[in-house]
């Protein structure tokens, strides 16, 4: 027993260093705060996008039986993993769909880590399931969702999407023999995780019609109505519409209002993947645009986009919760005690996930903090931005893809050259600006051709960003190698 007793003290002794004392803590704070505030004050002169790859250095660094000191891993971590790539926190990102990562949500991402509550399940963490709850029920709010609608805090919009389109195959039984005959309508702009969610949720073999779009870039109606008439009457199960309220190519919204009316008479599933442009509902201006989005059987929205939180943080609502509870909804025998049988169903129910991230702070967080002025501000600057930006690169001689509807911009040269020279040139063009770094913009392609992409959402781009990007573009057109 002695033996046993001294082995255990003495391992003990060893497994206490995980616990470093005040006055470690304390240090660590000092060096982890000093270096959130040296990369907040380089944040405006940084590059946007460094296309050096440091981060090889990794592969180097053997995890020891001794630990390294903090310093030291800092500064490892600011040469392998804040500068190479695209500088996502930083003014200057205007490709893809950019956000920011509000410095609240740092904070209540140290909370989170630090209670470490369980944000899976009410027996576990009544207060951190109800804050994802009221969370969601404040999304719901806002897109003009029934009280009875329900709804998760996901990693993302991918896995948004993924627990829509299980819910709308649950609820329309589309399994064994049906799934061949199941059809499911998107357009060409249509995000790509929508791809990926149906042959998770072991859709692949059913058929799905990406409807070309109109020359707005958006879902055309007749056409939609007259695919699903053809695929009714050749004995089809048109069953799924997923439509975007905010495409990621070209920022436009689809006629939700329309599709809605689609949907409804012939009893499809109509999911609106606002990923992107949901938070522009809390604009005044903007909302019109959204009408018919109340309507949908569930919705994508992406707090990590327009609400610019950090990375990791998307929501799915769903109108009816019957099927999401057949496809998501286990009682493990281990859990019973977290169960009484007159139980509010926890963000876990409605999730792949069983243990989550707490994810509701860093959304609870900010939100109260500032209060929502602050955010619909941004959200219309954000969209003027955009306006503003189309104006100029216009005067500059560029084609655009017209004013934005939300706050991406395409555009492109032509000027005298065929279509194959101004792919060309254009492709050269976001070569030369990745290479210059200041600003970091990207490129699609549309029906064959190359368009340049401004998308303005992060919290930290202002007037003075989009006139930096502007001469940056100037200065890079002019130079002679172009
Ligand atoms: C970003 C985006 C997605 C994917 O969301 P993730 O959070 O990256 O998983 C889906 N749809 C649209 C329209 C998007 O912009």
């Amino acid at each position: 027993m002695n033996h046993l007793k001294n082995k255990i003290k003495q391992l003990e002794k060893t497994a206490l260093k995980l616990e470093p004392g005040q006055e470690a803590r304390q240090a660590y704070n000092e060096e982890v705060l000093n270096y959130g505030e040296d990369f907040l004050r380089r944040l405006g002169t940084d590059l946007s996008y460094d296309d050096a790859d440091n981060s090889l250095i990794l592969e180097d660094i053997k995890i020891g039986d001794k630990g390294k000191p903090l310093a030291e891993l800092i500064d490892i971590f600011t040469k392998a993993v804040e500068k190479p790539g695209i500088n996502t926190a930083s003014e200057g990102h205007l490709g893809y769909i950019p956000g920011g990562g509000l410095y609240p949500s740092a904070l209540a991402d140290y909370l989170a880590a630090l209670t470490n509550k369980y944000a899976g399940i009410y027996f576990g963490s009544p207060g951190a399931a109800r804050m994802e709850k009221v969370m969601v029920d404040w999304l719901k709010e806002i897109l003009g969702f029934p009280e009875e609608a329900s709804g998760n805090l996901s990693s993302g919009g991918s896995i948004a999407t993924l627990t829509a389109v299980a819910a709308a195959r649950d609820a329309h039984e589309i399994h064994g023999a049906a799934v061949e005959k199941a059809v499911i309508y998107s357009t060409t702009q249509t995000h790509h995780c929508l791809h990926k969610a149906i042959r998770i949720a072991g859709l692949g073999t059913a058929i799905h019609r990406e409807i070309p779009t109109d020359q707005h870039h958006k879902m055309p109606l007749q056409l939609l109505e007259e695919k699903i008439h053809q695929d009714r009457s050749n004995g089809l199960h048109p069953f799924l519409i997923v439509s975007s309220a905010g495409t990621t190519d070209t920022g436009v919204v689809d006629p939700l209002d329309g599709i809605a009316e689609l949907a409804q008479k012939y009893h499809l599933w109509h999911h609106v993947d606002a990923a992107y442009g949901g938070f522009f509902i809390l604009v005044d201006s903007l909302k019109p645009i959204f009408k018919g989005i109340e309507k949908a059987d569930s919705i994508t929205i992406d707090p990590h986009k327009g609400l610019f939180l950090p990375y990791g943080t998307g929501a799915v609502l769903i109108r009816d919760i019957r099927p999401v509870l057949k496809s998501h909804y286990y009682l493990a025998n281990y859990m019973r005690d977290a169960y009484s049988g007159e139980e509010v169903l926890s963000p876990a129910d409605l999730s792949p996930e069983l243990t989550k991230h707490f994810r509701g702070l860093r959304m609870w967080l900010p939100l109260h903090l500032f209060g929502l002025n602050p955010f619909r501000a941004a959200l219309e600057e954000k969209h003027l931005l955009a306006v503003y930006f189309e104006e100029k690169i216009k005067e500059m001689g560029f084609e655009t893809g017209g004013k934005p509807e939300l706050s991406v911009v395409t555009y492109r040269y032509k000027q005298g050259l065929s279509e194959e020279e101004a792919n060309r040139f254009n492709q050269q063009l976001i070569k030369a600006i990745h290479q210059d770094g200041r600003i970091f913009l990207s490129s699609t392609t549309i029906g064959g051709r190359t368009w340049l992409r401004c998308a303005v959402l992060s919290f930290r781009s202002h007037l003075s960003t989009i006139d930096k990007t502007l001469e940056m573009i100037g200065e890079i057109m002019n130079n002679e190698n172009m």
